[in-house]
């Protein structure tokens, strides 16, 4: 299966990217250090999807709608952005991204594949970490276990995970999501540097 793998790289990224497959556990990791790792800065996307309950605006993600969606587009505000498990429209905005890169401050993006590789063509210099699960059997429970989705949408989202899980090896980094604050801890570290 997907093993641990370091890059060969020890340089403080200007900017890392988190991502992975569906229900890895990315934006679980994400909370995890949003909550216990107050020197990253995280990226808040605009997305049109409805917030769920508790997620508030401008801290979870600006809610918008497909107009504004629209206009952000317009003004090249977005980084990267893309239509996620064909359902809503999801972008990183350019102006944090940079500020933070001039700041020297650790910015994490915890976007999708198709974003992961949009910041590959556009900033080289970020770092691409890979969540992976530790087992297929795993993602599978954990996909299940969540229960956000109905079984013909789970299927879908199973084919698209086989797919992802290849796309591993693009990755500068891969980490093993197993223990969720052991992950959070792994990339933290990596964020500053560290090999
Ligand atoms: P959710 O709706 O569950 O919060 O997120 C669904 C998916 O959208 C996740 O895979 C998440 O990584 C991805 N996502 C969130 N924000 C962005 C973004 O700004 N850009 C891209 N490309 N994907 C995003």
């Amino acid at each position: 299966f997907v093993r641990e793998r370091t890059g060969a790289s020890s340089e403080r990224p200007p900017l890392t990217v988190l991502a992975g497959p569906t229900a890895v556990g990315k934006g679980t990791v994400a909370a995890y250090i949003r909550e216990h790792y107050p020197e990253v800065r995280l990226s808040v996307s605009a997305t049109t999807r409805a917030p769920r309950p508790g997620e508030e605006h401008g801290r979870h993600y600006f809610f918008v709608d497909d107009e504004g969606f629209d206009r952000m587009l317009a003004t090249d505000d977005l980084l990267e952005w893309a239509t996620v498990h064909n359902q809503h429209r999801y972008g990183t905005p350019r102006g944090p991204v940079l500020e933070a890169a001039a700041r020297d401050e650790l910015m994490l993006l915890e976007i999708d594949l198709q974003g992961a590789r949009q910041v590959r063509a556009s900033m080289p210099e970020a770092r691409l970490v890979f969540l992976a699960p530790p087992s297929w059997d795993e993602l599978v429970q954990r996909l299940v276990g969540r229960g956000t989705e109905d079984a013909e949408e789970r299927a879908r989202r199973l084919e698209t995970a086989k797919v992802e899980l290849a796309s591993a090896e693009e990755f500068d980094e891969i980490i093993v999501n197993d223990e969720v604050p052991r992950a959070a801890a792994r990339l933290v570290e990596l964020m500053r540097g560290g090999a």
